[in-house]
């Protein structure tokens, strides 16, 4: 297993923390423990950020060019931050802030015209 870059280790704890939380006040399950909805998003959350093509450059998935969720999760995702959001800085404030600051960071986006005069390959990923 690659060694994993901190800025991905912190994402990774805060997409954790962050669906806990929402399911310990939603869902009621005790901490530590995910009902299986929950469990679901996660594992997707986690599963598509080690496959994010920035890694260590990425923003935040919420500000990210490239839409890699499916548009069910998207929804899901997005229902757990709004809720979990506000809560990590009481719950988890480090990793919050840091959130914060990497949220405004630009997103990279995947080609830059002004650099690249060859034209993109044509096959597309499988993603
Ligand atoms: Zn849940």
């Amino acid at each position: 297993m690659p060694v994993e870059h901190p800025r991905l280790r912190r994402e990774r704890r805060t997409i954790q923390s962050m669906i806990e939380i929402y399911c310990r006040e939603q869902h009621g399950l005790p901490e530590g423990k995910l009902c299986a909805g929950c469990q679901e998003l996660e594992d997707y959350a986690l599963g598509r950020l080690a496959r994010c093509p920035f890694q260590e450059d990425k923003s935040v998935c919420a500000k990210c060019a490239v839409h890699c969720y499916k548009p069910e999760m998207r929804q899901r995702v997005r229902e757990v931050m709004r809720y979990a959001g506000p809560r990590m800085l009481l719950k988890h404030p480090v990793l919050a802030v840091r959130h914060l600051l990497d949220e405004r960071r630009k997103s990279p986006t995947l080609k830059r015209r002004s650099e690249s005069p060859s034209p993109p390959p044509k096959s597309h990923s499988p993603l």
